[in-house]
């Protein structure tokens, strides 16, 4: 079989919220009321998408290619995953055609923080602002999203030839 010049991936990821007064969601400082527990930045945005794009490839996840027992990792940028992750892609003949990614959370409010995010994003990924969706929604106060205990992002990318 030939194989086909496209490729799609999808990624999900939570963290719990912590100590803290900001949360770091794609690349840019959200300011909370809480932060997050994680051994990096803690950016379910960037972790949801770097899963999209490695699941794309049949890479495998982030844990595995930046292992949380890792010291280089703590307190690290996750811009430096995605930018790793694109890297990959790169290397293999590939380019992310767009992605679309779903915030999941009752606070803070991405609106306001949806286009900074969307140009870090598509910046990282060499790609256009049209090419980088961001959307966000409540879970109705259900679950641990809804009672306000952690956060979760989905990211979706399709992958294309250059
Ligand atoms: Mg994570």
């Amino acid at each position: 079989m030939p194989e086909l010049p496209i490729r799609i991936g999808q990624g999900f990821d939570v963290h719990a919220f912590g100590e803290g007064d900001f949360l770091m969601l794609g690349g840019v400082r959200v300011p909370h009321t809480q932060g997050v527990l994680a051994y990096s930045d803690g950016d379910v945005v960037i972790h949801a998408l770097c899963d999209a794009m490695l699941g794309a490839l049949a890479l495998g996840d982030i844990g595995r290619h930046f292992q949380p027992s890792d010291p280089q990792w703590e307190g690290a940028d996750s811009r430096l995953f995605l930018r790793q992750c694109q890297k990959m892609l790169q290397e293999r003949g590939w380019r992310v055609g767009n992605a679309d990614i779903t915030v999941i959370c009752e606070r803070p409010k991405i609106g306001p923080h949806a286009a900074a995010i969307r140009e870090v994003l598509a910046q990282d990924l060499g790609i256009a602002l049209d090419d980088v969706g961001l959307k966000a929604t409540t879970s109705e106060t259900l679950g641990f999203t809804g009672r306000g205990e952690g956060i979760a992002a989905l990211a979706t990318v399709l992958l294309a030839r250059p």
